[in-house]
């Protein structure tokens, strides 16, 4: 049977990113990013083989609630930080047990080296709902700061790296193969003939 990841991206709307980080020629805010993040990872997990409840509703309650009662194997709250603006850096949320810890540090090492601030590190947490009310491994990454402007452009631009690489963290830590998004083969085409006495009397493309 499938592993099942919850996703629960950030909730609130207000969290506003820097003003002059663009998503489409405006400014944007920590749900929609998030969102956007929870849709592509959900994509590259389903390609996996992973089943995943991808929660763009309710609060981190209702979440939570419907979490443990599907009975998922992993937990990811999708956030991004925020701070005064000088901060910068990833790093991720883990509840202190060792299967939270292990997800914790896959997704920390492969963020952390990609996301412009250096201000990272993987931060046990007993404290936070999703991670202590969640009764599978639970992890909470902040990938970047988002009031800090180049950290913010920054997230805007890689949401499909930071999604694919997160992808990749899930996959080592349950031991299943990540499945490349397929290339797209190139088009053949023929044009194939029929000719009746010397005379082509049909044309048509077969690909
Ligand atoms: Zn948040």
């Amino acid at each position: 049977m499938a592993y099942k990841i919850a996703l629960s991206p950030e909730d609130r709307s207000s969290n506003a990113y820097h003003p002059q980080a663009l998503y489409q020629g405006r400014s944007t805010n920590e749900h929609e990013q998030m969102c956007r993040c929870a849709d592509l990872l959900e994509k590259e997990l389903l390609r996996c083989g992973f089943a995943v409840k991808n929660m763009q509703y309710g609060n981190m309650y209702d979440r939570v609630a419907e979490g443990n009662g599907w009975g998922a194997d992993l937990y990811i709250a999708l956030h991004t930080n925020g701070f005064d603006g000088t901060v910068a850096g990833t790093r991720v949320h883990c509840y202190p047990s060792d299967k939270s810890r292990r997800i914790g540090k896959l997704i920390q090492d492969r963020i952390a080296p990609l996301s412009p601030g250096k201000s990272e590190k993987l931060v046990e947490s007993s404290g936070l709902y999703e991670l202590k009310a969640t009764k599978m491994a639970a992890v909470l990454p902040e990938f970047g700061f988002h009031d800090n402007r180049e950290e913010a452009q920054w997230l805007v631009d890689s949401m499909d790296d930071i999604a694919r690489e997160t992808a990749m963290a899930v996959c080592d830590f349950f031991g299943v193969t990540y499945v490349p998004e397929a290339e797209e083969a190139p088009a053949v085409t023929f044009e194939v003939r029929q000719v009746v006495n010397g005379e082509v009397v049909r044309t048509w493309v077969v690909r």
